[in-house]
């Protein structure tokens, strides 16, 4: 379920959690799911990701999601930003991803030096619970959202960007990307769709 920026106390966009850096062997576990989503530590868990990814955004101008694991938590609850308010998903499940990939620039904010060039489903269909215990489902036809959503599924199952990288010429810095992120497109294309570096 949404959660409204304004229902967050101030304290809790204002804590600035360490996000683990690439390397940290946490990132690496698989997480376990959330037995009781509703208990009151999952809404807790929840606020504390909120902070860390409004911290790392504002610190980095960049992030659409985040995943409990970033933050040293193995367990399977994400957030995604798509726009309107975050979104929690607590145990999400994949029901459906398209057959057709697009190819596209991302960044992780546990190595936020690097882009890396990925090919991921342009449509996914994701069961989760809500932090009410409730059952709900994603979906996204939006290939920018559902690859969002995908970077962050896999952050749950110990996958990391990296591991997704078309090929080696394919991880490169952010910095050499923003110099010229015409030139680095390009080298999408041939694919359904690209675009900016910018997310997850
Ligand atoms: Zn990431």
């Amino acid at each position: 379920m949404p959660i409204s920026p304004d229902a967050l106390p101030v304290s809790m966009v204002l804590i600035r959690l360490p996000i683990l850096p690439l390397g940290d062997p946490r990132l690496r576990e698989k997480s376990i799911p959330v037995p009781d989503p509703a208990d009151p530590s999952v809404r807790a868990i929840a606020h504390r990701l909120i902070g860390a990814f409004r911290a790392f955004r504002k610190q980095y101008g960049f992030s659409q999601g985040i995943a409990a694991p970033q933050i040293g938590i193995p367990a399977r609850i994400m957030v995604i930003d798509p726009g309107p308010g975050p979104i929690v998903l607590v145990n999400p499940e994949v029901l459906w991803v398209s057959d057709q990939t697009v190819c596209s620039w991302e960044s992780c904010m546990c190595f936020p030096a690097l882009a890396v060039m990925v090919r991921r489903s342009a449509a996914i269909r994701v069961a989760y619970r809500t932090l009410d215990g409730s059952d709900a489902v994603l979906a996204s036809d939006s290939p920018e959202h559902a690859a969002v959503i995908q970077h962050e599924l896999d952050h749950l199952d110990g996958v990391l960007l990296l591991d997704r990288a078309v090929d080696t010429r394919s991880i490169i810095s952010r910095e050499a990307y923003a110099r010229d992120p015409d030139m680095f497109n390009r080298m999408c294309s041939g694919q359904e769709f690209s675009r900016p570096a910018h997310n997850p």
